[in-house]
């Protein structure tokens, strides 16, 4: 099964919008139990802008030079898939993080309302816009085509959290 990184590692999402300590135990340990190895994704949003960036909406992420570094963080993670794919292992799924801007799967955010964030009415005003729209984040979107280049079309599966996830 490949996991986005905040599935095996919470410390990932943007503060403090974890709702797990850690580990997203209760839904990897089915897999964990069915024998299923666990295919770590890197966090986009982690090696573009670090531990102190904002919850930002897919608008904001929709960028070539971030599509870029999606693909290249991408692109070792790809070989490895390829090669258990050539060895005959069975690729289970992709479990993303709905809601996130970019590693959502069947949901993601959107709601950019743009400039500069003060005065303090523009923050409320930020917030009010933010929704959850169906479609897919924009790293996975990246991700399904590059898989999709090579052969391979997996299932989908997401954790869905009560707040924005990214
Ligand atoms: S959902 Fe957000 S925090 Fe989790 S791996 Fe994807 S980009 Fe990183």
């Amino acid at each position: 099964m490949i996991t986005c990184h905040c599935v095996l590692n919470a410390n990932a999402k943007v503060y403090p919008l974890a709702t797990e300590r850690g580990i997203f135990s209760n839904v990897v340990s089915p897999y964990i139990e069915a024998g299923c190895g666990l295919f770590q994704l890197p966090c986009p949003e982690l090696s573009y802008l670090g531990m102190n960036r904002w919850g930002m909406t897919k608008e904001q992420y929709d960028h070539s030079n971030f599509r870029a570094h999606c693909r290249d963080i991408l692109r070792y993670p790809l070989v490895q898939l390829q090669a258990f794919a050539r060895a005959g292992y069975e690729l289970v799924g992709i479990l993303g993080m709905d809601g996130s801007p970019n590693c959502g799967v069947t949901l993601t955010c959107r709601g950019y309302r743009g400039g500069e964030l003060c005065p303090l009415s523009r923050v409320s005003d930020q917030v009010k816009s933010l929704r959850f729209i169906p479609g897919k984040g924009v790293f996975m979107e990246e991700f399904l085509e590059m898989l999709r280049q090579i052969g391979l079309q997996p299932e989908l599966f997401a954790i869905r959290e009560k707040e924005i996830t990214a």
